[in-house]
Parts: structure tokens; C-alpha cells; sequence
């Protein structure tokens, strides 16, 4: 046995009404000047925050997008200035918290976040941000939030088909954490939990035990997302995702069940639980075409990475293919 193991330090506080600790939680960062962060959908919770946190400062900056666009990030940079924000505080899914990292990013200012869907971005040193259309990623601690404020009562508001695709991406990242290169036996085991977790609460939402192991379970894969490298499914993913401009949750829960066949055949418990709990349950229901298939085989295997299982054009195509008639993996 030989692995080496580094953990991002964080403060997590979980449980059914942790956010009405987030004033204390402020405090305890010594933030004073608020920037609070949150996509226009989620404005009203936003302002919900900005009033809860007593005498501080705040101002609501409500307009975080999909894929951290550099042009949302100087507008929100603005408001930053304006305030002389010492602190931000994000509430919402992968989009918010991007946007709350970029800030960080520029600034090193802390992060106190409120994660509304499961996709784990808040437990990793990692930005994604787009410019001029490219996707481009950051690693660094300044992105790592300081505090994680989990509340089941803010997950459960996701419509079922959101929650549903967005715990297939959770899952994502442990399975690929279970044969990333840098795998531990630490990490493992939070894989291993994480997993068992969603898999069980995943079909059994909206009741709020579910609600909140599956939370549970999404705070655990992103500890795996954040601590070790991601191979097959999140490289796929992430070119299909910048590519036809899909869905970013929706595409890693359709592609989980064939991503991890590539790897380790036959994986039949992904794809059961793929048809049971995602909206779209084949690459075909995404729009795309044979011809978007082979485009999307050559870019795959354009940079070499690593992944348990050489990476060739042919197999990417296979996978592709099998992903788009929605069959069982074989
Ligand atoms: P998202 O944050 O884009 O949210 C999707 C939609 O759901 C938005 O309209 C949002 O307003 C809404 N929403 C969120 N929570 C809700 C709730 N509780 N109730 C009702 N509506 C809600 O989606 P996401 O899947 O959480 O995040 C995707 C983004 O995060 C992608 O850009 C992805 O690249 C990024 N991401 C980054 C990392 C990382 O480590 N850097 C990790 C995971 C995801």
C-alpha cells in the first residue's frame, strides 16, 4: 500500500436549520461587508440572507450563470468594490459557488457558502470559468471555501428532475475517485459511503430523510472531487457539456452508467438508478447527432489523461454510441 493523502481544510456545520447560523458563522470569519451571491432564480434567498445577518453590511449580487462567464465576474467585481466587501457569502448550486470562487480568486477574500443543490463544488480548490467561450480551469486554496453551511431544508426546493440528475453527478465524482490515480484509502471510504448514501436516498426523494442523505452524501463526493484527479467521465462530460452547450448535471447522470462500463464492466446498479431518478436517459434525448457523437471522439482523445483504462477513438465512440440508444451497458 502506497497512496499519499492531503486534506483541504474547511469548517463544515450541517443539519436541518444550519443556516440560521450563518450570522455566527460571519462572525467567526470576521466578515463584516457582504457580498451575497445567488442566480436570478434564487434572488429572493439571497435577500433572504442579506436580511438575516443583523448588522452587517450586504450587498445582493444575484446574477451568477452557468460556467463562471468572466464578464458576470468583473460586474460582480464592481459590486465588490462598491461595498469594500470583506467577505462572500454564495447561495445556490455549481453556478453560485463559481462565482463566489472567481471572486475569492482575485481577491482571497473568504467564502461562506450555502449549497442548494449536490453537486460539491463548495468542497474543492478547483474554478471553472469561461471566456470568450473556452472553459478554462483554475486549481488553488484561494478558491477553497472556508465554511460550508449544509441545510437539508434548502436542497429540498430542487424540483425532483434537478435533484435527481444533480445526485448522479455526486456520484460521478466518487466513482471516478475510486480509480483516480492518486486514489487513497481515506478517500475510499468516503466514496464508498457517499455512494451507498445517494444510491439510497436518490429514489426515495422527497421525503426528508432523503433530503437529507442526500445531502450528506453530495458533501462526501465532493470531498473526492476536490482531493483527487478525475479521469473518463469528467473529462467526456466536460467536453460534451462546453461543446453542445448541455446541461451540466443532466449529461454526467446519463453518462455515469456508460463512462464507468468503459472502465469496469458490467456497472448495472448506475444504470438502474439512471432510469429510475434522471429526466433524460440517453444521449439522443439531448439533440445530438451521429455526427456530434464522432465530433465529440476526436476531442476526446486530443489531450492524453489519465484514466484506468486506455482512452482510445474507437472505444470513446462505443461508449458514445451506447449512451445515445440508452441501452444497458454491456
Ligand atoms: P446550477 O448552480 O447551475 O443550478 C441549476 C439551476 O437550478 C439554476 O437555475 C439554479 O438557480 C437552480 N437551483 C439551484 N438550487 C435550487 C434549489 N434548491 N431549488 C430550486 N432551484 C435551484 O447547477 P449545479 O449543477 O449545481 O452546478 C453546475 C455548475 O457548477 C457547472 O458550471 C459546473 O461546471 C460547476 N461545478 C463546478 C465544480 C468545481 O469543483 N469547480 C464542481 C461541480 C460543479
Amino acid at each position: 500500500m502506497e497512496f499519499v493523502y492531503e486534506a483541504n481544510p474547511a469548517r463544515v456545520i450541517f443539519g436541518r436549520g444550519a443556516r440560521t447560523k450563518v450570522a455566527e458563522e460571519l462572525d467567526r470569519l470576521g466578515i463584516t461587508r457582504v457580498i451575497v451571491l445567488s442566480t436570478p432564480p434564487q434572488a429572493a434567498l439571497a435577500a433572504e440572507f442579506a436580511r438575516d445577518i443583523g448588522h452587517r453590511a450586504a450587498i445582493v449580487y444575484p446574477g451568477a450563470a452557468m460556467h463562471t462567464p468572466v464578464e458576470v465576474t468583473e460586474a460582480a467585481m464592481e459590486a465588490v468594490r462598491s461595498l469594500n466587501a470583506d467577505g462572500i457569502l454564495s447561495a445556490g448550486g455549481g453556478s453560485t459557488t463559481g462565482l463566489g470562487k472567481a471572486i475569492a480568486y482575485r481577491t482571497d477574500l473568504p467564502q461562506l457558502v450555502v449549497p442548494t443543490t449536490f453537486a460539491g463544488s463548495e468542497m474543492t480548490p478547483i474554478l471553472g470559468q469561461t471566456e470568450g467561450g473556452v472553459k478554462t480551469t483554475v486549481r488553488s486554496m484561494k478558491v477553497l471555501p472556508e465554511t460550508v453551511v449544509y441545510d437539508p431544508d434548502l436542497v429540498m426546493s430542487m424540483p425532483l428532475a434537478l435533484a435527481g440528475t444533480s445526485g448522479m453527478n455526486a456520484i460521478a465524482h466518487s466513482v471516478e475517485a475510486l480509480y483516480a490515480k492518486d486514489a487513497n484509502p481515506v478517500i475510499a471510504l468516503m466514496a464508498q459511503e457517499s455512494i451507498r448514501a445517494l444510491n439510497s436516498a436518490l429514489p426515495q426523494l422527497p421525503s426528508m430523510e432523503a433530503w437529507t442523505e442526500a445531502l450528506y452524501g453530495a458533501w462526501l463526493a465532493g470531498i473526492c472531487l476536490g482531493s483527487v484527479g478525475m479521469a473518463l467521465h469528467h473529462k467526456l462530460c466536460h467536453t460534451l457539456g462546453g461543446t453542445f452547450n448541455l446541461d451540466h448535471a443532466g449529461i454526467h447522470a446519463v453518462m455515469l452508467p456508460y463512462t464507468a462500463a468503459y472502465n469496469r464492466a458490467p456497472v448495472s446498479g448506475l444504470y438502474d438508478l439512471m432510469r429510475k431518478v434522471a429526466p433524460k436517459k440517453s444521449l439522443r434525448e439531448f439533440g445530438l447527432s451521429e455526427a456530434d457523437l464522432e465530433h465529440a471522439a476526436d476531442l476526446a482523445v486530443k489531450n492524453p489523461y489519465y484514466n484506468p483504462r486506455p482512452v482510445t477513438r474507437d472505444g470513446v465512440l462505443d461508449l458514445l454510441r451506447a449512451a445515445y440508444d440508452g441501452g444497458r451497458p454491456q
